[in-house]
């Protein structure tokens, strides 16, 4: 070793006593199956959890669980001027609700594998490139804005390689006692990485999504250490990675043309290299185009927004699960009522191209959620979002739960259950109307149709309320009131009336869509029997009783 490196790295880092070896026997090899795979997410506390980040993370920990692995939860804080505080916690606490919980997290003090906090990890980051400069594999660079504005001004007036490398990379090449004088003098100075890469070769990787990939070795000189002291990115991944003993990286396809650096380094610390999944990019047809999904133009960029909406959790998650698995949907079919997690990711039947966002999917496969939902469970989750985003409708629901979940339950048994909802926030304008309060404001409005004049419709009313029928079984109590309207002339079936329009007033549903209105404020309501049934006699007649009044 060079006593000169030796020194200089002993000037930089005077408390640092913490070597290599102590690192490596504090944080050994984790002692697990074979094949199982340990991978994270390493969210940087710069905002909302992107709803690509949250397909990133729901596939990452889907492949730790299905292999008995680790799946962890990094905070990469190290650009401090892009923190936003409290935003680490915000996306702990909504991978939580999609269900997604790491075995260990930078919450939690005592991880065997932490402090998870990249800020709080400065003595590791310290300590290996202590190590790197005394071996020659990284050197204080002194260089000024202004120093490298004036190589890039060169390099592109030259049409060069832009960056920091070879005969560019003036710190590489200054004298060892020079920089030991600087270094005491207090100079400013950060610290790069000092590569071997040569321009004409190149490196080789398989990725776990892409297969075989090449890229041209990396040259540049990169920055590891920045004058605060923290690291860098591709300093901090690769240190992090080793010592956690991560598996897997799974991250976003943008980082994979960086690759060529993190091997650079992985392979001269004599690291073993970590198997690289690089994740397709979220993709949206815009004006029948595709493009990235937005921070900036799209909400649907950002998972609140899915919360807000109270779209169903399980229908998003299931929705993530087809984007990230081309078989899943077959496996789908065949298997309609398992957990989603029954099926088996896999990395090569990810797309490659990009995966294409689509809400009109999300859409349906959240009606279909919700549908086959049972009516006690649907009754819980509406009440929870309601309670976080929705008061009007909490304060229905505690009101009289039992009330509510028959409303809910309407057409909900059945082989073909009614697909009612799409999301929570549907479900307040869906039962208002079964709720005094509500229907007495909305009945101010009359919506009965026109082609039937006020006379006739309070004669109907009259009629119906005289004898609701309502003690008897459904058929009898449909042909009851078939009865009724045949007698004033409305065809018993809306074909016999559009046969011969003039033969009658109309067809039976317009004559229950009378009685409908007067008590629901509204004609379309699900199954008006039990709607009817559900409100109670006493309330129906007093209902339409007000409503006649009104005409
Ligand atoms: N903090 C990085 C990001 O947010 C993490 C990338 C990685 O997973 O390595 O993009």
């Amino acid at each position: 070793m060079n006593k000169k490196l030796q020194e200089i790295a002993n000037a930089i880092f005077p408390e640092i006593n913490l070597t290599m070896n102590d690192l490596e026997n504090k944080y050994p090899k984790r002692d697990l199956p074979e094949n199982a795979i340990v991978t994270r997410f390493a969210p940087s506390p710069t905002g909302f959890l992107h709803t690509g980040s949250l397909f990133t993370s729901l596939v990452s920990y889907r492949f730790a669980k299905q292999t008995n692995g680790v799946f962890f939860l990094r905070l990469e804080d190290t650009d401090q001027k892009r923190e936003i505080k409290g935003s680490g916690d915000k996306v702990i606490e909504q991978l939580k609700t999609f269900g997604i919980v790491p075995d260990e997290s930078y919450m939690d003090e005592n991880t065997p594998y932490g402090p998870l906090v990249q800020s709080k990890r400065k003595e590791i980051y310290h300590a290996v490139i202590k190590s790197m400069i005394a071996t020659g594999d990284a050197y204080p660079c002194f260089c000024t804005h202004d120093d490298l504005a004036a190589t890039r001004k060169h390099q592109e007036k030259n049409k060069l390689l832009p960056g920091y490398y070879g005969k560019f990379a003036t710190c590489r090449h200054l004298n060892p006692n020079d920089v030991l004088e600087r270094i005491q003098n207090g100079d400013d100075f950060v610290i790069r990485f000092k590569s071997n890469g040569k321009d004409d070769q190149r490196v080789s990787f398989t990725d776990a999504i892409r297969g075989d990939i090449e890229f041209p070795e990396n040259i540049l000189d990169i920055v590891i250490m920045k004058s605060d002291k923290l690291p860098t990115y591709h300093f901090a991944h690769v240190v992090d990675d080793h010592f956690m003993r991560t598996t897997h990286i799974t991250r976003g396809e943008e980082w994979m043309s960086s690759a060529p650096i993190h091997l650079e380094m992985f392979d001269r610390l004599n690291w073993q290299r970590p198997i690289y999944a690089h994740f397709p990019v979220i993709m949206k047809l815009d004006d029948g185009k595709r493009r990235k999904l937005s921070k900036r133009k799209d909400e649907e960029a950002s998972v609140d927004y899915f919360l807000e909406k109270g779209y169903p959790i399980e229908g998003f998650l299931e929705y993530l699960m087809t984007l990230a698995n081309s078989n899943f949907e077959e496996w789908r079919i065949q298997n309609p009522e398992s957990n989603i997690y029954d099926f088996e990711l896999s990395f090569n039947k990810m797309s490659l191209d990009g995966a294409l966002f689509d809400i009109e999917k999300i859409k349906s496969i959240s009606k279909d959620r919700l549908s086959i939902m049972d009516a006690t469970s649907f009754t819980d989750k509406a009440l929870t979002y309601a309670k976080k985003y929705e008061p009007r409708l909490q304060e229905l629901i505690e009101l009289d739960r039992d009330y509510f979940e028959a409303i809910i339950n309407i057409g909900r048994n059945q082989k073909k259950p009614r697909k009612d909802h799409e999301k929570y926030s549907d479900v307040f304008s869906f039962v208002s109307f079964m709720y005094d309060k509500y229907f007495y404001e909305m009945i101010q409005v009359l919506p009965f149709s026109d082609r039937f004049d006020s006379q006739l419709i309070k004669d109907i009313l009259d009629e119906y309320m005289k004898d609701t029928g309502l003690k008897l079984d459904q058929n009898e109590w449909f042909n009851k009131l078939k009865n009724k309207a045949v007698e004033r002339k409305f065809a018993a079936r809306p074909k016999d009336y559009k046969k011969n329009p003039d033969e009658f007033i109309g067809h039976v549903g317009d004559y229950a869509e009378i009685i409908r209105i007067a008590s629901c404020g509204k004609p379309d309501t699900p199954n008006f029997y039990d709607i009817l049934q559900i409100l109670g006699e006493e309330r129906v007649i007093e209902r339409i009783k007000y409503t006649k009044n009104l005409l």
